[in-house]
């Protein structure tokens, strides 16, 4: 006989996942939550948080660099059916010098993200994130989609540490209808050469995409924990009139904190942001995720000049701050709520193991090692 989620008491399901399990009967449980339940797991989530990754928040810097795109995500105000949008890239130096602002503003890590713009070539984009290596001590994670294992080699090459690629929705079908012409299969097939290639890695999905039922918000977080990721970006999908799915319904911030609280119990050292998205559709929506097991915050430090023309969905340009203003506002909001800003770039930990092991077996092989 099949087990019905909803007869699994919430207690036992809590404990259990808390505890490691990644039973779908008991991570549907959590994502049906109601009432007290809520704050409950939201609270063991904050504790879990607290042992494994510490009270700092890691604040990152996002430079959304080009606003072109070839493809057609069905979602995406950046898709390239999109004729209303105007469209933007920045030169080398303007990143690199973005870059450098952030660093000054006291950022230890930046993320240069894009559309699928084949304008921008990786040579390029190699000479970028060398640029930056050398000039500053950021931590450089890249999110510039689906490119061949020999452009991804090359950016590792180049120096970057980290990549951001959502699997978007760990339902082949739906990922299908979203994307047509590509396959949810070929996206982790990226995501695992990213991780062979020394990356570290960070995938994430929407919350709320049309035809999406609790249980695929299930099979988006045992994807998450199957992959191991170091990184997990969640946040409700926002809908954008100018796309096919202009019409429906946006993402539920509620839910979308229980899959960050369940993200949290599944994978305790991976780095969760308070997306952006959240902070778009809930105006308290960072705090409410820093509560929920979330520890990184991406301020935009994208120019002021195209921050709207980067229209992924509606209301995402709209913080036009000065970077430094915005910058004592996330610090004043993490203060406030009793956390400190990490000091340091936030690499993954078990990375930094495995980077230890690889320098040590070269040192070794080249004959320098001390033993
Ligand atoms: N082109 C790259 C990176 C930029 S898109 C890529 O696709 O990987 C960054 C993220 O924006 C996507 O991963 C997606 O999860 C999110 N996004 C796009 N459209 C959205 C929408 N309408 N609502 C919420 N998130 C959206
Ligand atoms: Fe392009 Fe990324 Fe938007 Fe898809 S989600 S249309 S790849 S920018």
């Amino acid at each position: 006989m099949k087990t019905d989620a909803s007869s699994v008491p919430f207690d036992v399901a809590l404990e259990a996942v808390n505890a490691g399990s990644t039973s779908p009967k008991h991570i549907r449980r959590l994502l049906l939550a109601a009432g007290d339940e809520l704050a409950a797991l939201f609270e063991v989530a904050d504790v879990k948080r607290r042992q494994s990754v510490g009270d700092a928040v890691h604040l990152r810097a996002i430079i959304e660099f080009s606003s072109h795109c070839v493809r057609n995500c069905s979602y995406c105000g950046l898709r390239v059916g999109n004729k209303r949008l105007a469209r933007y890239r920045l030169s080398p130096e303007e990143i690199v010098a973005t870059a450098q602002e952030a660093e000054r503003l006291g950022y230890r890590s930046v993320v240069l993200q894009s559309g699928e713009d084949m304008g921008f070539s990786m040579e390029t984009l190699c000479d970028v994130v060398r640029e930056i290596r050398c000039h500053t001590d950021l931590a450089v994670t890249v999110s510039v989609g689906e490119r061949s294992y020999s452009e991804y080699a090359l950016l590792r090459q180049a120096g970057a540490h980290r990549y951001l690629l959502k699997h978007e929705t760990a339902d082949p079908q739906l990922y299908a209808r979203l994307h047509v012409g590509h396959r949810l299969a070929d996206r982790i097939a990226a995501l695992k050469s990213l991780r062979d290639l020394g990356f570290q890695i960070g995938s994430g999905f929407m919350v709320g995409l049309p035809g999406q039922s609790v249980d695929v918000l299930v099979a988006d977080l045992r994807l998450l924990h199957r992959l191991d990721v170091d990184m997990a970006g969640i946040g409700p999908f926002i809908a954008h009139p100018d796309t096919p799915l202009g019409q429906a319904a946006s993402g539920d911030a509620q839910l979308t904190l229980k899959c960050v609280a369940v993200a949290r119990l599944l994978l305790p050292y991976a780095h969760l942001p308070a997306t952006t998205a959240l902070g778009t559709v809930a105006v308290d929506g960072w705090a409410a995720a820093l509560q929920a097991g979330a520890n990184v915050i991406m301020p935009n430090l994208t120019p002021k000049a195209y921050r709207s023309s980067y229209a992924i969905y509606p209301g995402k340009g709209r913080n036009l701050e000065e970077p430094q203003r915005q910058r004592a506002q996330v610090v004043r909001m993490v203060t406030a709520l009793g956390r400190t800003v990490a000091q340091d770039p936030g690499h993954s930990l078990r990375w930094m193991e495995k980077s230890k092991e690889v320098f040590s077996d070269a040192y070794r092989s080249s004959g320098m090692g001390v033993s």
